[in-house]
């Protein structure tokens, strides 16, 4: 092939000629064949479309025999073109006959060509179609050929997907709609099953104007709007002092990208072939997310999603979209996909049509997995590389029992699904008609349900579950969403209206809970090694007392003429919870004096998590007014297993020999000394774990609010005296756990215990 006469910028600008004519996509799609080939001086140009994400059609072609256009078909994987297409990645061969993968099409009469150039016409990362030129003669394309290929292949694929190539975006679109159905496997962050359509947290930019009309304005531009990138990114970077190493460094990474001569260069080039600076910057991204996603090395792949979300902030500098959903005009039954976001965030949406939520990135234990589980909606995490393969609109399938995600389900998998949320559904109302009705197990003992809460959207679910407080409302989470740390006023209003809803239901109130995996932004916090066994919430409270002592101050303000309940965090042994009271006492003092009102009571616990308060609990219960157990945290200082590593979830059973021993010890000790104790880790809130817990003798038991309707099923069905005579014994087996034993006690005695 002879250097290009005209060069891609002439090539770009008649493009953009065609696209604006009155025609039939295939009279369009002839017309862009014979014009690329006339200006790449080839005798062949053709292009193949994808169909069904498995096979190349023949859509239009210079120089090969017009009979074969919609004929011809090569698998993905078959043929040169198939292999571009199962790759990716360009072809540049001088002799085509002799690469291994070459296909002879008779009804082509492709024969007579030696040379060969190919390249994927890529959208977000995914093959829609090949491009290709050919000659008779062995030549070999210069590099620039190629690019100049690989422009006119993104120009195409930007026509196709805006519909301008209507009739061909209908074969892709259905197609990849389709067949390109997706399996994830992700973790569960909050229960429930969602059906809907995928809405992006951040939604892809669209990019109208691709071809430019002056090149020195758009470098301009490029240039204009790299300084701006720079100049922003250096905020965010600075902006992160005491955030933790390990975000600056992240950071720091981002900032060496938005300053990568090689990217930078590539952009250049790109405006250079012709194209506007944003359509540039998204011809460099799709190289990169094609290379992306061949990358096996999670690595280089997460270094390549921050060189992907540097390209679309410079793609909204320059097109000057706003970053995220417009969180008001979101369409109903919407499924909200990001890589992370924080709890604010997902706060932002409209509730009323919101119904899942799933994370590339996102534990367990994240402030965003809080937020969904408070809102009652389901959501999963770590379902990696899903943004890949989704645009906003993808039908979505989210369970949030088994972690499955499935995008562009089967109508069969949809089916399955209407029949398990209208099961679910169903369930829900049989939940709902108990909610009058008290917890008495069939053997009279009266079980008090409480919830767990932490948020104000979660105390309207207090009356609505029927339970009789809230047991648990960790304060720390008002404090996490903050942006800087609540005044004040802002404590008191928060805490007064956590009291307003309890109404003359009880609500137990911990203090801060701060440290490990819950941090704040804006407190200081030195770098632990191991940050759960840190120091953190009570041990932190009352060394730097300031914040706690604001805190009591809030709580007596907001409870003044009421009855509060104080329950302070990881106690490890009985002085500090001393520490802890002498601290309130000090703030009662100082608030009588002001002359302030003070509550009419005022209880206080210790809450019972860190294993060596197991061997001081009669020195404990003596100081007092009641206890809870954290079972979460006893868990995982019992075991050694760190409560947010995905590979440890299922490593040890709360339902174990030592753990349910372990608090079959504190209740006993609780009731020799009359001190009432509660269990507010997340089993109580599991059917199973739940009825074991109330065979050890606890009769109160504080879970998400979700499931107090299906523990409150169980506990109906329930002889608590049958299951403490066969649970005893199996205290003291060495079983990894007794899981099965308990299950199987349930079957026989007709007792529900799946939630
Ligand atoms: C626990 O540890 O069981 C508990 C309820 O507290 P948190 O989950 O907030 O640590
Ligand atoms: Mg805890």
């Amino acid at each position: 092939m002879a250097s290009s006469a005209l060069g891609p910028r002439v090539l770009l600008r008649r493009l953009r000629e065609v696209m604006a004519e009155r025609e039939t996509a295939q009279k369009r799609l002839d017309k862009i064949v014979m014009l690329i080939a006339a200006n790449v001086v080839a005798e062949v140009c053709s292009i193949y479309v994808m169909r069904q994400g498995q096979e190349l059609e023949l859509f239009a072609t210079e120089g090969l025999k017009p009979e074969a256009v919609h004929k011809s078909r090569l698998r993905v994987g078959e043929g040169l073109v198939g292999t571009i297409a199962a790759t990716a990645e360009a072809l540049n061969l001088a002799e085509a006959q002799r690469h291994p993968a070459f296909k002879y099409l008779p009804e082509t009469g492709e024969e007579i060509y030696h040379s060969f150039l190919g390249v994927p016409i890529l959208r977000g990362g995914i093959v829609i179609g090949v491009l290709v030129v050919q000659n008779r003669t062995h030549r070999h394309y210069t590099e620039e050929e190629e690019e100049a290929l690989q422009t006119t292949a993104m120009v195409l694929a930007e026509v196709i997907a805006s519909g301008e190539l209507q009739e061909v975006a209908r074969v892709v679109a259905a197609d990849v709609t389709h067949i390109r159905l997706h399996h994830f496997k992700g973790e569960v962050l909050a229960e429930g099953v969602a059906l809907g359509h995928a809405v992006l947290h951040e939604p892809r930019i669209v990019i109208t104007n691709l071809i430019a009309e002056s090149i020195p304005k758009e470098k301009a531009r490029l240039e204009g709007a790299v300084q701006e990138l720079r100049a922003h990114v250096d905020e965010m970077v600075e902006g992160t002092a005491g955030r933790g190493a390990e975000y600056s460094e992240v950071l720091e990474a981002f900032r060496m990208f938005a300053h990568d001569r090689g990217w930078l260069t590539r952009l250049g080039e790109a405006v250079e072939t012709g194209l506007t600076a944003e359509a540039a910057v998204e011809r460099v991204q799709n190289d990169n997310r094609a290379r992306m996603m061949r990358t096996p090395d999670p690595y280089l792949r997460e270094r390549m999603h921050d060189l992907d979300d540097l390209a679309n902030r410079l793609l909204r500098i320059l097109t000057g979209q706003i970053a995220t959903a417009s969180r008001g005009d979101l369409p109903a039954n919407a499924i909200v996909v990001a890589r992370n976001m924080g709890p604010a965030e997902l706060l932002d949406y409209d509730r009323a049509k919101l119904r899942g939520v799933v994370l590339e990135e996102g534990g367990r234990n994240s402030h965003v997995a809080i937020v969904a589980r408070a809102l009652g909606i389901p959501a999963l995490g770590q379902a990696e590389g899903l943004i890949d393969v989704i645009d906003t609109g993808s039908p979505l399938i989210v369970d949030g029992a088994s972690g499955d995600i499935y995008v562009r389900p089967s109508p069969d998998i949809e089916r399955a699904y209407i029949e398990k949320v209208r099961f679910y559904a169903r369930r829900q109302a049989q939940y709902a008609a108990l909610r009058d009705t008290q917890a008495v197990t069939r053997d009279g003992v009266r079980v008090q349900l409480q919830i767990n809460a932490g948020l104000l959207v979660d105390l309207p679910h207090l009356a609505e579950s029927g339970a009789d407080g809230i047991g648990l409302y960790r304060t720390e989470l008002h404090f996490m969403m903050a942006q800087r740390l609540p005044r004040l006023e802002s404590q008191i209003r928060h805490y007064s209206a956590v009291l307003d809803a309890a109404g003359d239901k009880p609500v137990t109130i911990r203090t801060l809970d701060i440290g490990a995996d819950k941090s704040l932004p804006y407190l200081r916090q030195p770098k632990e090694d191991n940050p759960a066994m840190g120091w953190r919430a009570t041990r932190l409270a009352i060394e730097r007392p300031a914040l706690l002592k604001l805190q009591l101050r809030a709580l007596l303000l907001a409870a003044a003429g009421r009855n509060l309940r104080i329950m302070f965090p990881m106690i490890a042994d009985v002085e500090e919870f001393r520490a802890a009271k002498a601290l309130l006492e000090k703030v009662k003092e100082y608030l009588h004096r002001g002359g302030h009102e003070l509550p009419r009571s005022i209880k206080l616990g210790a809450m019972i998590e860190v294993p060596a308060l197991i061997w001081q609990l009669d020195g404990l219960l003596k100081e007092v007014d009641f206890a809870s157990i954290g079972s979460n945290d006893l868990l995982q200082f019992l075991f050694a297993s760190d409560r947010g590593n995905t590979r440890l979830a299922a490593r040890y059973d709360p339902l174990s020999p030592p753990l349910l021993s372990a608090i079959r010890h504190i209740v006993t000790r609780a009731a020799a000394h009359d001190v009432p104790l509660n269990l507010c880790g997340e089993m109580a809130g599991r059917p199973l774990e739940a009825m074991a817990l109330i065979g050890l003798g606890l009769t109160s038991i504080s879970m998400a609010p979700a499931a107090v309707g299906p523990v409150k099923d169980m506990i109906l069905a329930l002889d608590r005296g049958a299951l403490w005579r066969e649970l005893e014994p199996m205290l003291v087996l060495s079983d990894h756990s007794l899981r099965g034993r308990l299950e199987s006690f349930a079957r026989t005695h007709g007792i529900p215990v799946t939630a």
